[in-house]
């Protein structure tokens, strides 16, 4: 469903994702765990376009919407292509980003009408549906402002979810939240997870990637170092870095 290659995000200074490859298949679950400032974040950024590649390649669903050649600048589709490309990624961030001025059923059903332009009526109902989904069937009405930090995670998950994305992206969803509340965030996860939705999740929960992944990928200084099962990372780590890793989280 997903390919990406020979992935180059130069910042200033800084080789974010250095040639990098990574592919997923359709129901695919694949956590990516690596230390601070390995790459994790702009990986997932790169894939729903919140950053542009300096060079390389990414296909979604048979669509190409960027392609370089050697020494060439990255070349992305006409906007009105990325657009839908983007709308095909769901985005789930640490920092919930809901609208404050909108209640969570509002919340969920914003992009939908404003860029899939669903009838309001049959986006609301989808809402609810999602709503109730994450177990907040009782929160339509409620304001963000309103809410604990799990709630508001699971309207984000709600909200991503209500545009029926290609994949979904999770960005350490459950770091900024208490310990006692991360649970009820990751069973949602763990529930989309079952249902095969293709998803991405960077994570610092080693034993939630442990759990639920089918593909495990270790990242450090921009590069994908070592992937496999769970079983593969977490028991028999090849790399000396990983072990390092290892040993410095669990
Ligand atoms: P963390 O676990 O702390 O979230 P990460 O693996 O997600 O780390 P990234 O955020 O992808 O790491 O950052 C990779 C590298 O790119 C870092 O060295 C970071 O400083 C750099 N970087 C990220 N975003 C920018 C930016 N907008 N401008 C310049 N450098 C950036
Ligand atoms: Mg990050």
């Amino acid at each position: 469903i997903l390919q990406m290659k020979d992935i180059v995000k130069q910042f200033a200074g800084c080789l974010a994702l250095d040639h990098v490859n990574f592919s997923m298949q359709k129901g695919e679950t694949v956590a990516i765990i690596g230390p601070s400032g390995s790459g994790k974040s702009t990986l997932l950024r790169c894939i729903n376009c919140l950053e542009r590649i300096t060079s390389g390649s990414i296909t979604l669903n048979g669509d190409t919407f960027v392609e370089t050649k050697a020494g060439m600048k990255a070349v992305y589709l006409p906007d009105k292509s990325l657009k839908n490309i983007c709308a095909e990624t769901g985005m789930i961030f640490q920092h919930f980003n809901l609208f404050p001025h909108m209640t969570c059923l509002e919340n969920v059903c914003y992009a939908p009408v404003k860029v899939k332009k669903q009838k309001k009526e049959e986006a609301q109902a989808r809402g609810r549906q999602l709503l109730d989904m994450v177990g907040l069937s009782q929160k339509g009405e409620a304001y963000p402002a309103q809410l604990s930090g799990g709630q508001k995670q699971r309207v984000a998950i709600a909200r991503g979810l209500a545009m029926n994305p290609e994949i979904m992206l999770f960005d350490e969803p459950t770091s900024a939240l208490d310990p006692e509340i991360t649970g009820e965030v990751l069973s949602v996860m763990r529930k989309l997870s079952k249902e095969h939705t293709t998803m991405v999740i960077v994570t610092h929960e080693m034993g939630f990637a442990k759990e639920v992944a089918d593909r495990v990928i270790f990242m450090d200084a921009g590069k994908i170092v070592e992937e496999g099962t769970a079983e593969d990372i977490f028991q028999n780590p090849k790399s000396e870095r990983l072990k390092d890793f290892l040993s410095s989280v669990l």
